[in-house]
Parts: C-alpha cells; structure tokens; sequence
C-alpha cells in the first residue's frame, strides 16, 4: 500500500502520522522546515496550563522517532491535486504585523509581536533594546484579526489568552511595570482561561482598556505613543510606553485563507475530495489540544477511507 502523506510536522501532523501508524497504515510527513514540531518551535510556557512548550514538543518528536515513521525534512508538498490519500496538516501562518504600518513594527525600537515574546523567553532575554527594565507596557488585542482593512474579518480565537497569558509573565518579571491591554473584546473560550483573565486582573494587576490603538509613534526620549479611544466612556486617549506588544493572529495557508471543511461537525477533518483530509489549524483558528485530538480524527477517516476500498 502506499503511504499516505501527510504535509506539515506541527503538532497536528505527528499525531495524525502517529495514529496511522498506530492503526497500521504507513504514514510520511512531509515538512518544509528542517525540524519537527511547527510553530510551538518557538513558544515557551502553553496556556491555560503553563507547561513547557518544549515538553510537550519532545514527547512528540520522540514518539516519532522511536516509531520509525518516515520523516522527510525541508521538502515543501505541493502536489495537493494528487488522487493519492493526503491530511493537509499544514498550519497557519503568523500575520506580519508590518501590514499594520501604523503600529510601526520593524520600524520603532522596542514594538515587538507576541510571537516575538515568545522567543525572547525561551532566549532568555526579554526587556528593552538597551536592555532597561520597562516601566510601562501596552498591548494591542486583534492586530490582523477582525480587521477587514487586511482582509481577515475571522477572530483568532487563541489570541486574548495569549495576550492575558504574557501579560501575566511580565508582571511576574518586572513587579513595577504597569500593564495595559487594548481589547475590542476578551474571548476567554477555553477550560480555566476566565479564571486566569480573572486572576490577571486581581491578582498580577494587569489593567483591561476597551479600545482600539489607532497608532503608535516614537516620544523624543525613545518611548512610544499611542493614541487610543477608551471605548467605554468613549474618550479619545494618550499614552506613552516603553514597550509595545501586538497580539498577531492566524492566517490561512491557502493564499492567506483557512481551508474549508466539509462541514463544522462530523466532516469537519474530511475535505471536497474523498481523499484529502484536515487536521489542525489548517482549517481555523485552534488550540494546541484541538489540533491534537483532530489529528487522531483524522486518522480514523483515513483509515474508514482506505478500509472501504479506495
Ligand atoms: C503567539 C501564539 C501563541 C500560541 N500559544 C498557544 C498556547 O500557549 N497554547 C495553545 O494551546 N495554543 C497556542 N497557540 C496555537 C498553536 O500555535 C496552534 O494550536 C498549533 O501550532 C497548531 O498546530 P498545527 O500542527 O496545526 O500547525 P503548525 O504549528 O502551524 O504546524 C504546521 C507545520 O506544517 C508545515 N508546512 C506548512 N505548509 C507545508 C507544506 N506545503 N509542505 C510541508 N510542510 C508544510 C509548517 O512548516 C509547520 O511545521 C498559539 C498561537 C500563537 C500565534
Ligand atoms: S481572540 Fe481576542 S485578540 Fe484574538 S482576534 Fe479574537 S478578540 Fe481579537
């Protein structure tokens, strides 16, 4: 029997490689980077839980191994029209915060996406470009989600945890700092993610404006305003901070859309073509957790699709 690739070694496509294999079917993941693992690579602390990003990437990538699937790294899939059996485990793309020229990413000193906080933790170094302890920090909820000026009206879904989850690390770095999030909306969807935006508040002392930054500029002394409007007394308002997080979304991979399931119930890891199947983030905005328990899904299919004589 042929093996059955599967594009993308995130954390979708290793489980779905390894309940192939566990349900005796030879699956291959193909990956165009030239490690395993997606974009936890590069996170440090997962919410709600706070475990390791880098553990729970290890038991995945010894599993792996020590499963002998075949694994082809920096080689990227492209022949998705292939009438051979396919998962497309192909993730999401970070939105580049540089499309929001207002916010000046990559432009002003000490303007940094989520993402880039991550990395900063697992490098060890967060702070300012002089290296300075911050006195004050502002994040921006919803920059490139919701936003139909660059054509991604989706919420992110995993965003405001994110951006309640790293305030709550700063605030535990650097006691002194005060800490604002701009939020349109806080969606806290998941098991204790109202807690932790609860205990934010109460206890790290993480202040919550409803409001939407319109820009950020450079002060004369190398910090940074912002302007904003507090939406609920619906006031124009000025601040000035020492370090700008932008809480990025997710886009699609499919010329910047998610692909579409079949449908959002029993179909939502099957495709428009019998053999090509979803799992992960492909297709939406998702938790690790869900990318996982849809690799196992989309195993099952594949495993019902083969069984029933294609
Ligand atoms: C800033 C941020 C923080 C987050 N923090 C958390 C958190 O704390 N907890 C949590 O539950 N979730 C978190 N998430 C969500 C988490 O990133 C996703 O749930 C998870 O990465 C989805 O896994 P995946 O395997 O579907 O996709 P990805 O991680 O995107 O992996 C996809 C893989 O496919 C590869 N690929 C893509 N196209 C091809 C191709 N054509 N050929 C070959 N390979 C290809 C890519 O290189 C990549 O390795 C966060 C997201 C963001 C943006
Ligand atoms: S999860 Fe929050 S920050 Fe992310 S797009 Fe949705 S409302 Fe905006």
């Amino acid at each position: 029997m042929k093996k059955v690739v599967v594009v993308g070694g995130g954390v979708a496509g290793m489980q779905t490689a390894l309940s192939l294999k566990e349900r005796g079917v030879e699956p291959v993941i193909v990956e165009r980077t030239g490690a395993l693992g997606g974009k936890l690579r590069n996170f440090h602390l997962l919410f709600p839980s706070m475990t390791p990003a880098a553990e729970v990437l290890k038991s995945f990538t010894d599993q792996v191994a020590s499963s002998g699937i075949e694994v082809r790294l920096n080689e990227e899939f492209s022949d998705f029209s292939t009438d051979a059996p396919i998962v497309i485990a192909s993730g999401f793309n970070v939105f580049d915060a540089r499309l929001k020229e207002e916010y000046g990413y990559g432009i002003y000193d000490n303007v940094y996406t989520t993402v880039d906080v991550e990395r900063m933790f697992n490098e060890g170094k967060v702070g300012l470009k002089d290296g300075s302890v911050p006195r004050r920090i502002a994040f921006v909820h919803c920059v490139g989600s919701r936003d139909e000026k660059v054509d991604q009206r989706h919420c992110s879904k995993v965003c405001c945890i994110t951006g309640v989850k790293q305030a709550m690390e700063l605030a535990s770095l650097w006691p002194d700092a005060e800490i604002f999030n701009f939020y349109m909306d806080i969606r806290m969807f998941g098991p204790g993610y109202e807690e932790l935006y609860q205990q934010a508040q109460q206890e790290a002392g993480i202040n919550f404006i409803r409001g939407r930054v319109s820009e950020a500029s450079p002060t004369i002394d190398g910090r940074i305003q912002i302007k904003a409007e507090d939406t609920l007394i619906g006031r124009p308002m000025k601040m000035t901070v020492d370090m700008l997080v932008l809480i990025v979304g997710m886009r699609g991979t499919d010329g910047g859309k998610f692909y579409r399931p079949r449908d959002l119930f029993g179909g939502s890891v099957l495709s428009d073509r019998p053999n090509v199947f979803y799992a992960g983030a492909a297709t939406a905005p998702k938790t690790v957790g869900e990318s996982i328990a849809e690799g196992v899904m989309a195993a099952e299919k594949v495993v019902q699709y083969l069984n029933d004589g294609n």
